[in-house]
């Protein structure tokens, strides 16, 4: 055996025996409110992002449909090169009203627009202040670039305060952090962050992957709920969550920004334009995002719904108004017996222990969907209610 392999089987072999190793679960059907694996029929879906229930509506795919006859299928190659169709333009437009911002340009996903972003409008003589608990996209972006780093603990601002002294002899200073942090669905403190950046002159960058389409009261994202639309410098975010489900992702913000980053930025300049169908399909999820206000008003309700439910079970559940409602067990092997126990009951939740969060906070997380009925988040609470007796929890 080459070398090669024998260090990647013994690789193997270590995830194995510190049993983190992830084996995927297979599903049978479209994404939605109940789904069938390979392994579970008919389950209710606790753990998809698809906050909207956008991933299989039947508006989103005639829109999609609609899109391969009108553009096509793909555009091969590049935006820069002829890879821009005026759908493309279109929806680019249609985000930045809707983001309230001056300009957003496109990626293949928010990983991207993460990964092209910083190194295109930072360099060394700059510093990056950035909240502990950002999302591996924008650490990955951040390794890209040549600025300082600076980090904060999550959400803390008298930390960040501390951070934006320490850096205050780089020319530009970039604030940076997830509008909604996926584990703990908690909510950044917008409005103080922007008041710390006009202090120490410094730019707002939000990642609001898990914001943009769920909170606001227009589901604008994080800058609409935490009212400051027209502080953030920059908005990254996802086509592959609330808004749609597919795949895709954006930058948008100040034109002087965007222009740049058109002409620089790598993980756009040398990867394929967001294929046609996805764009075309993104346009009638803003449609139906700015126009349909029984959907808009759905992921809220459940939202409420399940979280006063669960509180009155008795979990202990972070507080909050986000669709991500994680219930601590703070034990490892509590979370894991909880969600295999909910398998068996017929729901289909995860259970996060260290490393994706910190040791003795392990818990069960669970994401709330427009798609779900009353019925089918009834029948979840009582499976929760059920399996905390049958755990002695
Ligand atoms: C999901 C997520 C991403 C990745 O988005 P993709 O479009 O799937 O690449 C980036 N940032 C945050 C905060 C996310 O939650």
């Amino acid at each position: 055996m080459k070398t090669a392999y024998k260090h990647w089987a013994d690789l193997t072999q270590q995830i194995k025996d510190s049993g983190l190793w992830k084996t995927e679960r297979i599903i049978t059907t479209p994404q939605g409110a109940k789904i069938d694996t390979t392994a579970t029929k008919g389950v209710i879906n606790m753990c998809a992002n698809n906050y909207l229930g956008l991933s299989n509506n039947d508006k989103v795919k005639e829109a999609a449909v609609a899109g391969i006859g009108r553009w096509g299928y793909g555009y091969s190659s590049v935006r820069f090169i002829c890879g821009t169709s005026e759908l493309h333009k279109e929806l680019e437009a249609r985000l930045s009203n809707f983001l309230g911002t001056e300009d957003t340009i496109l990626y293949s996903s928010c990983y991207d627009a993460n990964g092209g972003l910083f190194e295109t409008i930072l360099t060394a003589e700059d510093a990056i202040i950035s909240d502990e608990l950002n999302h591996a996209s924008i650490i990955d972006g951040v390794r890209l670039c040549k600025a300082a780093r600076y980090r904060y603990k999550n959400n803390d601002m008298a930390d960040l305060e501390q951070q934006l002294k320490d850096a205050q002899n780089a020319r530009i200073k970039a604030i940076v952090t997830d509008g909604v942090f996926s584990m703990d669905g908690n909510i950044a403190n917008l409005k103080a962050i922007c008041d710390l950046a006009d202090k120490y002159d410094a730019i707002v960058i939000v990642d609001d992957s898990h914001g943009v389409g769920v909170i606001g009261d227009n589901l604008k994202g994080a800058h609409e709920h935490c009212d400051v639309i027209d502080r953030i410098d920059i908005l990254t975010g996802t086509l592959g969550k609330a808004l749609g489900g597919s795949s895709g992702g954006y930058t948008s913000g100040k034109k002087a920004i965007i222009d740049i980053l058109r002409q620089r930025s790598r993980t756009y300049l040398f990867s394929n334009t967001l294929s046609p169908i996805i764009a075309s399909a993104s346009l009638t999820v803003l449609d139906m995002v700015e126009n349909d206000k029984e959907l808009v008003g759905r992921v809220k309700e459940n939202t409420a719904y399940f979280r006063k439910g669960l509180t009155e079970i008795g979990f202990d559940i972070l507080p909050g108004t986000h669709p991500i409602v994680p219930i601590m067990t703070y034990d490892e092997l509590k979370a894991a017996q909880l969600a295999e126990k909910m398998l068996e009951k017929g729901v289909y939740v995860i259970g996060f222990f260290f490393p994706v969060v910190p040791r003795g906070k392990a818990r069960v997380r669970t994401q709330v969907s427009a798609a779900h009925t009353k019925e089918q988040l009834d029948f979840v609470l009582n499976a929760f209610k059920e399996a905390k007796e049958e755990l002695g929890m």
